[in-house]
C-alpha cells in the first residue's frame, strides 16, 4: 500500500507484494484473460505474454479494468479483441473507453474491441464459461466457472447423448442447451453438462457473499478462487472466516484465497486447513 511500513508492506517475503487481481488462462486452443487492471502492463511484461485471443470482465471497478487500453499490443496481432462482459460492465466499458469503442481512429496500432454480451455460459475455444453472478457490497459482479471437455471414452456416451454435431465439445455444449434445468437453481454438479466436464475453476475475485445456488453451481470444483480480503469484516469483501464457510458448502479440491490486502501475510497460510492456500502473483496451476 502506497506510504504504508506496515509488516506486510515491509515484508521480505516476495510473495507478499502483490499487483492487483487477474487471471491468465491459457488452453491448447486459445488463451484469454479475466480482467485488465492497472496492473496489466507490468503483469504482461513479467510473464512475457505473447498472446491474448479475448478478454473476460469480471465488474468495472477500476482495480479490474485500467489496463484495458494495453490490450492494444494482442487487438493488433488479431485486428480486433473480443470482449466478453455483463450488459453493465460493458456500458462501463464503453463510457470509460470511448476513444476505443468509437473506432474512428484507422491507426492499425489502436485498441478495437469487439463486444460480446455475457448473458449466459459460453465457451472460448473448448472451455466453457458459466458466469457467476455475486453481491459484492450493493453491486453484482460475474465470477466464472471453468470447465473442459473431459477424455469421455465414447463407448460411454448414452444413445440419448449422442448428437450429429462433429466435435465432442460441440455434442456436449448441445446436450447443455438442451437441458435448461442444467444451470437452474438448486442442480448439483451431476447436471448432464457437468458429466461430460471437469469443473476445473471457478473463479470469485471479488464477493461479499456466494449464494447458495451458486455455491451448487460450483460444487465439487477441483479449484476454488476466492475473495478473503483480510480477517477483518469487510461491506464489499468476503473476509477469512467467511471465505472457508463459503469452502465448506463448494467442497473443492484446492481453495486459493487472492484479492488479499496488506492486512493479510502470505505467511498466514499457516493457519488455514489442508487444499487451502493464499495465492501470490506470478502462481501457476496446471490441470
Ligand atoms: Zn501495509
Ligand atoms: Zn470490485
Ligand atoms: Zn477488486
Amino acid at each position: 500500500m502506497i506510504g504504508c511500513d506496515c509488516a506486510v508492506c515491509r515484508s521480505s517475503d516476495p510473495r507478499d507484494k502483490r499487483l492487483r487481481s487477474s487471471v491468465y488462462i491459457e488452453t491448447p486452443e486459445t488463451a484469454f484473460i479475466v480482467d485488465t487492471g492497472t496492473d496489466f502492463r507490468t503483469q504482461a511484461l513479467r510473464e512475457n505474454i505473447r498472446r491474448v485471443d479475448a478478454v473476460v470482465f469480471t465488474h468495472s471497478h477500476t482495480d479490474h479494468i485500467m489496463g484495458f487500453d494495453d490490450l492494444r499490443r494482442f487487438s493488433w496481432q488479431r485486428g480486433s479483441m473480443p470482449v466478453y462482459a455483463s450488459a453493465k460492465t460493458m456500458a462501463d466499458l464503453e463510457r470509460v473507453f470511448m476513444f476505443a469503442f468509437k473506432g474512428t481512429n484507422p491507426f492499425p496500432g489502436y485498441l478495437k474491441p469487439e463486444p460480446h454480451l455475457i448473458s449466459g455460459p459460453f465457451q472460448l475455444g473448448k472451455t466453457t464459461i458459466t458466469p457467476l453472478p455475486v453481491p459484492h457490497g450493493k453491486a453484482e459482479v460475474n465470477g466464472y466457472l471453468f470447465s473442459r471437455p473431459r477424455n469421455t471414452d465414447l463407448q460411454s456416451v448414452r444413445p440419448v447423448e449422442l448428437h450429429s454435431a462433429e466435435s465432442k465439445t460441440e455434442r456436449e455444449y448441445e446436450i447443455s442447451q438442451a437441458a435448461p434445468k442444467a444451470f437452474g437453481a438448486g442442480h448439483t454438479g451431476q447436471s448432464p453438462m457437468f458429466r461430460h466436464e471437469r469443473k476445473l475453476i471457478a473463479y470469485l475475485s471479488d464477493c461479499s457473499a456466494v449464494p447458495d445456488e451458486i455455491a451448487q453451481k460450483i460444487l465439487g470444483v477441483e479449484c476454488l478462487i476466492i475473495d478473503a480480503l483480510r480477517e477483518k469484516p469487510h461491506p464489499t469483501h468476503l473476509s477469512v472466516a467467511q471465505a472457508l464457510e463459503v469452502a465448506t458448502r463448494v467442497q473443492p479440491k484446492e481453495t486459493y484465497f487472492i484479492h488479499i490486502a496488506h492486512e493479510l501475510a502470505q505467511s498466514f497460510e499457516e493457519n488455514l486447513p489442508p487444499h487451502t492456500h493464499i495465492a501470490y502473483d506470478g502462481l501457476k496451476l496446471s490441470f
